[in-house]
């Protein structure tokens, strides 16, 4: 990479609020003749004049505006901006030396998100500067290496999994925190609200309801987005500009984004903590000694969610019969499955045609899934089956070794799309449930399985060991190239008509890390379309197997 254009610059200061240091100005010279302005504000960042600017500087959509944020500009434009503005930077194969030219108005986290896209990863930009200090000064050389770079530079970055926005690719923590520092509080007549400035690219359904609220449902998701878009002034929900304001009335906020002071955010607080000091639990490189119970949603008479000609029962259950084999063929694990459809046997399939209706739950005896009861009878056998299992496990074995999946797919708002996996919320949890029968349906294993019982520290512990399952799932499943839902890919609950609520299998089940994973939103076109093809299930199996052992590595 040379240098490709000598912009031709000059800097003059503006005027600003006596507070924070007055933005620079500067005139940037265009390849082809024409001057554009160039404003660098303190805290805002880099901004273009947009009028005289050649549309291949010009990322998909830009907004209207007088001005263009830096983020809008294309590839091209992006490394125009930046080598006008900073004349002295130079560019080569392996990485950018940036000087500091302005410390008054840089910062690391501006550094790092015109160079890397996101100004989260200052940490990892420090991390490349570990002599220089993290306060800039002027005629420092801040390296930005070429795995930091921004695709959009040139740099091996990788891309965030749905759309390219700046949180994906963050960790849990780090991308809720970092949605957080997007809202404001505020209030008005009509009480408090949090504010929060759509983005480019942006959907009120997707960015604001499914992100800041617990809401995933078709409905659910329309109704708030409807309220929403009244609340905030919005006539046309389809076509809101960039930067407009959204106000979200704060009783709708899910818990990580709860004001400050608030019983909620204390607790969502309390459980990240737990997340950090727990320590991993060392599998071993087999994983011998480890136990896993894999669920198959649904079976039999209940295909479960129906959308774009396909059903949720058959995929999972392949899903998991991969899951099974591979864990048989490379791991010493124990593995059981709660779910057997009789006529396909333990295995996996190429081709689904129609669904299968024979599917019986393992207990004793076996409880065939033909309609006579209530579908609530067999989630619930589902759990004391596996609650009995580990029982037995934990009578000589290391308790904290015992991981339960549940395996299911969803039929969300259409606009959401990748995988989502749902852990039991310490709070959601109760601390005692007790199953004798269900529905007149009596089975062998509730005697030990059937009675679910836990303290408010084991409650804590067991989402904080399930959001390190979790976790681990997600990154496997991003590093083999499966789609994760864009926002907040772990949740701890579901709201649901006006109710929030945990699913029975991980509410109440014993084992020390739970996950229900919803592999893809069959409401989405592609996602129907991907979970259909065997390829694509079989990467599933191998990532959430990659995703098992991660967990139980130290
Ligand atoms: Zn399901």
């Amino acid at each position: 990479m040379g240098r490709l254009i000598l912009p031709w610059v000059i800097a003059l200061p503006v005027l600003a609020a006596p507070a924070d240091p007055s933005p620079v100005e500067l005139q940037a010279r265009l390849p082809r003749g024409g001057r554009v302005t160039l404003r660098l504000m303190f805290k805002k960042g880099l901004q273009v004049e947009a009028m005289r600017l050649p549309s291949s500087y010009l990322g998909k959509s830009p907004s209207r505006g007088e001005w263009i944020g830096f983020e809008e500009l294309s590839p091209e434009g992006k490394r125009w901006a930046l080598e006008a503005l900073f004349p002295d930077d130079r560019w080569t194969e392996d990485e950018v030396r940036h000087i500091v030219r302005w410390p008054e108005l840089e910062s690391l986290w501006l550094i790092s998100a015109l160079f890397t896209g996101h100004g989260q990863t200052y940490d990892k930009v420090q991390d490349a500067n570990p002599n220089l200090p993290e306060k800039l000064r002027k005629g420092d050389a801040w390296r930005i290496p070429k795995n930091l770079l921004s695709v959009d530079l040139g740099g091996e970055r990788k891309r965030g999994t749905d759309r390219s926005l700046p949180e994906d690719g963050l960790d849990d923590e780090a991308r809720v925190a970092a949605y957080r520092a997007l809202l404001s509080f505020e209030e008005d007549r009509d009480g408090k609200y949090a504010a929060y400035r759509l983005r480019k690219g942006e959907a009120l359904y997707s960015s604001v309801v499914m992100r800041y609220t617990d809401r995933v449902d078709p409905k659910g998701v329309n109704d708030l987005a409807l309220e929403i878009a009244k609340r905030s002034g919005i006539q046309d929900v389809r076509s809101i500009p960039p930067g407009t304001l959204i106000r979200i009335p704060i009783r709708h906020l899910a818990d990580p984004f709860q004001a400050e002071g608030s019983r909620a955010l204390r607790e969502e607080r309390e459980v990240r903590a737990e997340v950090r000091r727990t320590a991993r639990v060392d599998g071993g490189p087999s994983l011998k000694g480890v136990r896993i119970v894999l669920d198959p949603g649904h079976g039999g008479v209940d295909s479960g969610a129906v959308a774009n000609g396909v059903w949720e029962s058959d995929y999972v259950y392949d899903i998991v019969m991969r899951v099974r084999r591979i864990l048989a063929q490379d791991t010493d694990a124990s593995v059981s499955c709660t779910v057997r459809y009789p006529s396909l046997g333990f295995n996996a399939r190429e081709e689904i045609r129609t669904p299968t209706r024979d599917a019986e739950i393992l207990t004793t005896p076996p409880f065939v899934n033909d309609g006579e009861s209530p579908s609530a009878v067999s989630v619930h056998l589902r759990w004391v089956l596996a609650n009995d299992w580990f029982a037995t496990f934990r009578e000589k074995e290391d308790g904290r070794k015992t991981v339960f999946l549940s395996f299911h797919a969803d039929s969300l708002h259409p606009s959401a799309r990748g995988t989502m996996a749902y852990v039991p919320g310490a709070m959601a949890v109760p601390p005692r449930f007790c199953l004798k029968a269900t529905h007149g349906v009596r089975v062998a294993e509730m005697k030990r399985g059937g009675l679910f019982q836990a303290t408010a520290k084991e409650r804590l512990q067991s989402e904080a060991r399930s959001r390190q399952l979790a976790e681990a799932l997600l990154q496997a499943m991003e590093k083999g190239k499966i789609l994760i839902h864009s926002n907040r890919p772990i949740r701890n609950i579901i709201h649901r008509a006006g109710k929030s609520y945990l699913p029975a299998v991980i509410r109440h089940s014993s084992a020390s890390a739970k996950v229900l994973l919803e592999v893809v939103n069959l409401t989405n076109e592609e996602d129907a379309a991907r979970f259909q093809d065997p390829r694509f299930r079989e990467r599933y199996a191998e990532a959430v197997v990659k995703g098992i052992r991660a967990y139980f590595r130290l």
